[in-house]
């Protein structure tokens, strides 16, 4: 066993929200207690890539990565926008939700203040030796730590259709504004985008905003639904409904999801009525919409017919085909392969559908759970519900990884002013 590798209590794989949350919290654990994570990216950033002028948050700023839990913690957002003097200037500009850049900017002050965080670190394989998780990264070993924490995040997603497209004419919506200067500087060539969430809708903003003429957004849902942010659909983004969920049967808790998606994947209305607005205004101009909406279309091949990409589309009254020069994909997102050796893969318990089983602590299903934990985060929309996928209870998931590492209770939350019955 080699001496000189960094020990730590826990390793976080990933400096996202996730793990930033549980790293500001952690302190409380208690002394001698470490906690380091490793961050593949070479700087502080979140989605730093479909920062776009105008887009906005879809949470609101309470929702950080302490105040739910701790307001009176120094990395609270309502602290960064005192100490950074920007406060009044926010508050006087009015925004109903803040702008994704400025929780952006948030995140990163935060991350500066975290002891511990290595920038340009990807861990590509954890393995389980001596009774400590090490983990990897470029086949160097970083660190032996006693937990882990798994927050990774998500990637694009990226159906086959999509590999038969020549690269030069297709590109997913995360590298939309690095690759800006590929799309036709004939701007009234048309250009496909493909998805039915914000982030799709945000590509279509961005494509407007350069001038294009004609642009053809094709979309898998009946319509391009909005987020449903009523006060029924927040009741779902509290612990207490949260706790309710954890106790359901795993089919029960599926269908649940299936038919919340909305409260979590739809598109901002704001969005919405500034996309519908805009298409609108420029018919009065120019006579015609730049944007057709084209919904109910589920992509299943693409090919090329003579210059132009053809897509063929599922629809409720038969095929459909769509055509273009050029596709953005915003097709949704997916979580990354866990990267464990196979010893340690094969020590992680598995469902009947081949999926790793989270318990309601967050925590893996495996071998050496009882001693050594490994905390699955953001992967278990359908064990902890729709509220793992997003930013609305960070804190208090941080706090129940916290509490059932420590095994006792660092940290107590209340949710008591409930109004719904769900049992
Ligand atoms: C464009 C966009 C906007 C969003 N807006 C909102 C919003 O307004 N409100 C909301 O609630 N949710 C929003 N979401 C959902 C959002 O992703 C999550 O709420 C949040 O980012 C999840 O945090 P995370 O830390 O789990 O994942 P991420 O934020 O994805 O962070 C994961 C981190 O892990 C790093 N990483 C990955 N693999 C490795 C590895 N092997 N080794 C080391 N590091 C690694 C990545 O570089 C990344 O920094 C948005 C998502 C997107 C894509």
């Amino acid at each position: 066993m080699a001496t000189d590798i960094p020990e730590y209590h826990a390793v976080g794989i990933g400096a996202g929200p996730a793990n930033l949350s549980v790293a500001a919290l952690f302190d409380k654990v208690g002394p001698g207690r470490e906690l380091a994570l490793f961050e593949s990216q070479s700087a502080p950033g979140w989605h730093d890539t479909m920062l776009h002028a105008g887009v906005r948050m879809q949470t609101g700023w309470l929702k950080d990565l302490v105040s739910l839990l701790d307001p009176t913690h120094h990395l609270s957002f309502l602290n960064y926008l005192v100490t950074t003097g920007r406060v009044f200037g926010l508050i006087g500009a009015g925004f109903d939700t803040i702008p994704r850049i400025e929780f952006t900017q948030y995140l990163e002050w935060a991350a500066q203040q975290l002891p511990r965080i290595s920038y340009g670190v990807r861990i590509d394989q954890v393995s389980f030796e001596d009774g400590r998780f090490v983990s990897h990264s470029g086949g160097r070993a970083v660190a032996r730590s006693e937990h882990l924490l798994v927050a990774t995040g998500t990637r694009p997603q990226m159906p086959n259709w999509f590999a038969a497209l020549p690269a030069d004419r297709a590109i997913i919506a995360d590298g939309l504004s690095q690759r800006l200067a590929d799309l036709p500087a004939d701007l009234d060539a048309p250009i496909l985008v493909v998805g039915s969430g914000q982030t799709s809708a945000e590509c279509v903003n961005v494509l407007l905003g350069r001038g294009h003429t004609d642009i053809r957004w094709v979309g898998r849902r009946s319509w391009f639904a909005p987020l449903e942010d009523s006060p029924s659909a927040n009741d779902l983004y509290r612990p207490a409904y949260q706790e309710y969920f954890l106790g359901l049967p795993r089919q029960a808790r599926r269908d649940l999801v299936g038919s919340q998606i909305l409260t979590s994947d739809g598109i901002s209305p704001g969005t919405l009525s500034g996309l519908y607005q805009s298409n609108y205004e420029s018919r009065l101009r120019t006579g015609r919409f730049p944007v057709t909406i084209l919904p109910a279309r589920d992509v299943v091949e693409a090919r090329m017919v003579g210059d132009e990409i053809e897509l063929g589309c599922d629809t409720p009254g038969g095929r459909d085909a769509q055509r273009g020069v050029f596709v953005v994909l915003a097709a949704g997102r997916t979580t990354a392969p866990l990267p464990f050796d196979a010893e340690l893969a094969r020590e992680v318990d598995v469902s009947d559908a081949g999926e790793p089983i989270i318990e309601g602590d967050y925590s893996l299903r495996w071998k050496g759970a009882d001693r050594n934990k490994i905390f699955l985060l953001n992967r278990g929309r359908y064990v902890q519900g729709l509220v793992d996928s997003n930013l609305s209870i960070l804190p208090i998931r941080s706090a129940m990884i916290i509490n059932s590492m420590a095994q006792r209770s660092v940290y107590t939350f209340r949710d008591d002013y409930v109004s719904t019955r769900w049992s």
